[in-house]
């Protein structure tokens, strides 16, 4: 069970909130460090405490315990009211960690707290901004207005976690995966894109494979019956294959996209590739209480790892997702989002988003110039 510690005092929300740091692998360290740069910032401006609990995951507990997650990393993340991340893994090709049998290995870890903590509500969100058009790599005519999409993916079900099997029968090799999605499962991850969608856009995009799969007929039967409970905002359906085309003909058209696990990993990957920058892009992992596991979207980058040279902005905007969904700090969380706005509007840019007549900064200096523009 998840406790939660932070406490609300006199007039404004000052909050002291118990945050668990998974530094992790490759630049994690370097990003999750701006990120809590921020944080202690806003607690400054906003008056809110924080205890932070570092935890070992991956690679890093891997060096110190032979193993990529510990009963012990699980059983303090479960004492904190929210945990931020960086990432976890090194370079397959070099790093001793995958000399190790797959268990063993720190994508392991991560598959094995997500799962413990129960985190089966993925959120992604795939901006684009103004500023970082030119990383886009759709035509100007679709993106002159921007876009702004969440993608909520179910994280613990479906074909990832069905039973699967390899046989040989009659000398002939055949694997199957099933896929399977009970009602409770579909109606919790409904609930989640609905609540989200009532703060933002009032739209949500079920996507599905109706037209072929009994799992996607039942998922849309549940959506609708949601649906019911939230009239202000508004319901379509849309199939898979067409949501894949819609995201690059018109990203625009979004606000939730709420889908299956398979479809959600795919579409989200795809939906991150159309803002053009991954150092730019969070994410959350929720699970039925307030609490949440906050990462970037992108991985440990170990070709840069060390450098400095790291885009900590994906990790500070996971910050203020934190802010934002487990502790219900929306004005904090537009304060993280809109001084990342204003330095990007000034020309400030890392490396991996640098372009003509702007000017270079490194990890630690874009992590300074966010918090400078936080009043
Ligand atoms: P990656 O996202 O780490 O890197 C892909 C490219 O993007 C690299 O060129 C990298 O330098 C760049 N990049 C990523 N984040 C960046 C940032 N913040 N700033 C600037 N550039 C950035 O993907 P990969 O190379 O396929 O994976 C490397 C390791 O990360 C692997 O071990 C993989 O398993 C792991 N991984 C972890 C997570 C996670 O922790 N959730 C997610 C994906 C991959």
């Amino acid at each position: 069970m998840i406790k939660h510690k932070y406490t609300l005092k006199c007039e404004g929300k000052y909050m002291e909130l118990k945050i668990g740091v998974i530094k992790g692998d490759g630049i994690g360290p370097e990003i999750v460090g701006e990120a809590v740069k921020v944080l202690d910032k806003i607690g400054k401006v906003y008056h809110h405490t924080y205890s932070y609990c570092q935890l070992l995951l991956g690679g890093a507990s891997i060096d110190v315990y032979g193993v990529p997650l510990t009963e012990d990393t699980i059983e303090k993340a479960k004492s904190c009211d929210a945990v931020l991340m960086g990432s976890i893994g090194g370079d397959a090709k070099t790093s001793p960690w995958y000399k190790l049998e797959p268990s063993k290995r720190p994508e392991a870890g991560l598959l094995g707290i997500r799962k413990s903590l129960n985190l089966f509500a993925n959120l992604r969100p795939a901006v684009l901004y103004e500023e970082l058009k030119d990383a886009c790599p759709l035509k100007e005519e679709i993106t002159k207005d921007g876009f702004d999409l969440m993608i909520m993916r179910e994280l613990t079900g479906g074909l990832y976690f069905g039973e699967r099997k390899t046989e040989e029968k009659d000398g002939v090799i055949t694997a199957y995966d099933s896929l399977t999605y009970n009602e409770n499962e579909i109606r919790r991850i409904a609930k989640r894109a609905f609540d989200i969608a009532r703060k933002r856009g009032k739209k949500v995009t079920s996507v599905d494979k109706a037209n072929v799969l009994d799992s996607s007929r039942l998922w849309r039967k549940v959506v609708e019956e949601v649906a019911t409970e939230y009239p202000e905002v508004s319901l379509e359906h849309m199939l898979v294959d067409n949501c894949a085309m819609q995201i690059v003909k018109n990203p625009k058209q979004f606000d939730v996209i709420l889908t299956e696990n398979m479809f959600g990993d795919i579409l989200s990957d795809e939906a991150s590739m159309v803002t053009g920058s991954i150092g730019m892009l969070a994410s959350a992992s929720l699970n039925e209480t307030k609490f949440g596991l906050y990462e970037p979207s992108g991985g440990s980058a170990p070709d840069i790892a060390g450098k400095g040279i790291a885009n900590p902005i994906a990790a500070i905007l996971s910050a203020a997702m934190m802010l934002r969904f487990s502790f219900d700090l929306d004005q904090e969380a537009d304060a993280i989002e809109k001084a990342v706005k204003q330095v990007l509007k000034e020309g400030y840019r890392t490396k991996d988003i640098i372009s003509e007549g702007k000017t270079l900064v490194n990890t630690a200096e874009m992590g300074d110039l966010i918090c400078e523009r936080i009043e």
